[in-house]
């Protein structure tokens, strides 16, 4: 499976969750898929998708928060594992596209290449709802579970290397900030 169809197969899933979207490629492909208020795309603060996502998801506890990340992304971050699963939002989806390479910058390999699984780690940090999928029929039964249950959920995609022939974000930072804050002044 694709990035690009990991990410297309979930957004096919989504109505109004909020979703925090890793940088670089990642965020590419879901502009070129969809784009949306809802979409927060993040263009710098690497390795934070999940911590804001915890953010949102503590602040926001009526929405749904999606976070799709990345595995180089959040090994840099892995002690976010362990807030998260102390902290146990309900209504958090955590994502994690799983290509076990730095894909934005050149296929650098990753931890997840070698010895290192992020279910399990998940899994020894709390989160008890981790799964690890490698198609794409998994991936949308496992996120139509994840969208129902009233439950913290912890999804790594395992992907194919390689990133889609999709242009950058063409939105500036700040019209990205402001029309995500519309969405989220919804929510009260
Ligand atoms: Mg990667």
């Amino acid at each position: 499976m694709k990035r690009f169809d990991a990410i297309k197969s979930i957004v096919e899933e989504l109505t109004d969750e909020l979703v925090v979207c890793n940088l670089g490629y990642p965020c590419r492909e879901l502009f070129a898929i969809k784009d949306s208020p809802t979409h927060f795309y993040m263009l710098g603060s690497m390795g934070l998708a999940s911590s804001i996502g915890l953010g949102l998801a503590l602040a926001l506890p009526k929405r749904k928060i999606i976070v799709l990340d990345g595995d180089g992304s959040l090994l840099m971050n892995l002690g976010s594992f362990a807030t998260i699963a102390n902290q146990n939002p309900s209504n958090l989806v955590l994502v994690v596209l799983d290509n076990e390479a730095h894909g934005s910058t050149g296929f650098q390999p990753t931890a997840t290449g070698g010895l290192t699984d992020l279910e399990r780690v998940a899994k020894g940090a709390g989160i008890a709802n981790s799964i690890t999928v490698k198609n794409k029929k998994n991936l949308k039964n496992s996120l139509k579970k994840a969208l129902r249950d009233k439950q913290m959920h912890l999804i790594v995609v395992k992907i194919e290397k390689g990133n889609a022939n999709v242009p950058h974000v063409n939105l500036s930072p700040i019209e990205i900030k402001n029309r995500f804050i519309n969405e989220i002044k919804k929510s009260k």
